[in-house]
């Protein structure tokens, strides 16, 4: 029996523990994809693939040439571009899209949450008195702090900002999760923190600072994502397991 072919787009925790439920299966054929922003990625349990396709087109030549059968979007909450890459690219190539996406954080008795829906507005709400921030939405968009540069920022990321930020205040952290919550409420004290910055991420891995905040009393400027596309969605790795497995059984590729 041949193979069926399912590319997982990855770099999140999800994608990896999804690619550990699926490597096992002699019907299956699993390769991950990772965006090679991380110079030292976690061990993958499948083939895996890095670096960019070259935007739909290369996406949808990828899945072409490897006659894909399944795309699963199991990219950060964050990641827009490559999940609209995907949508567009897999409806091209005429395969379903199933989408992984955990759940955001809720707010709980205690959190004091200040809601914004992009870093700019972040940025902006951290408002014009000198605070000391601590920008934990990861190495990308810590430069649009630059903008606010009297604050003093404690920026934690796994890989460096480079270029580093041009705001005369800022200390860098490098460091990976999962993040224990007594760690932080530590961190936080010792860097004496008003004010965290954070993407709703969800999972638990990054949880540790939201309760470490609500412990200490302090707000959080929370960027909270993008409405979620329609289409074939699970929110655990157990629910897009059996996702794959209906989309697999109800869709056979042309020519496959
Ligand atoms: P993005 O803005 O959505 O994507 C930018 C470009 O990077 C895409 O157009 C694509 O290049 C390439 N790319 C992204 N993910 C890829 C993947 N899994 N495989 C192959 N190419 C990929 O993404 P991002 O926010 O820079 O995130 C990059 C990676 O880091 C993703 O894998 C994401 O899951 C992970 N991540 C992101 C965040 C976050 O806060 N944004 C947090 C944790 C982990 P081409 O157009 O050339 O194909």
């Amino acid at each position: 029996m041949d193979k069926r072919r399912i590319l997982i787009l990855g770099g999140t925790t999800e994608a990896r523990d999804l690619a550990g439920r699926l490597a096992g299966r002699p019907d299956l054929a699993v390769t991950l994809s990772l965006a090679g922003r991380t110079v030292d990625p976690a061990p993958q349990p499948v083939p895996v693939r890095m670096g960019g396709f070259g935007g739909v087109p290369g996406l949808a030549a990828y899945l072409d040439e490897h006659a894909i059968e399944l795309v699963i979007d199991a990219t950060h909450p964050f990641a827009r571009q490559i999940s609209a890459n995907a949508r567009v690219a897999s409806a091209a190539a005429g395969i379903p899209l199933l989408r992984l996406e955990r759940r955001g954080w809720e707010e709980m008795e205690g959190d004091r949450w200040i809601r914004r829906t992009s870093i700019e507005e972040a940025v902006t709400a951290l408002g014009a008195q000198p605070r000391r921030v601590f920008l934990a939405i990861g190495r990308q968009e810590a430069r649009a702090f630059d903008a606010a540069p009297q604050h003093h920022y404690l920026v934690r990321s796994v890989d460096p900002v480079d270029p580093p930020m041009e705001a005369p205040s800022v200390e860098y952290l490098l460091a990976r999760g999962p993040f224990a919550v007594e760690a932080e409420v530590d961190l936080l004290r010792q860097q004496r923190i008003d004010v965290i910055v954070s993407k709703n991420s969800g999972g638990d891995a990054t949880y540790g600072k939201i309760v470490a905040a609500r412990i200490l009393g302090l707000n959080v400027i929370l960027v909270e994502r993008a409405a979620s596309e329609s289409g074939h969605h699970a929110e655990t790795v157990e629910d897009a397991v059996r996702l794959t497995d209906h989309l697999l059984a109800s869709f056979r590729k042309r020519g496959v």
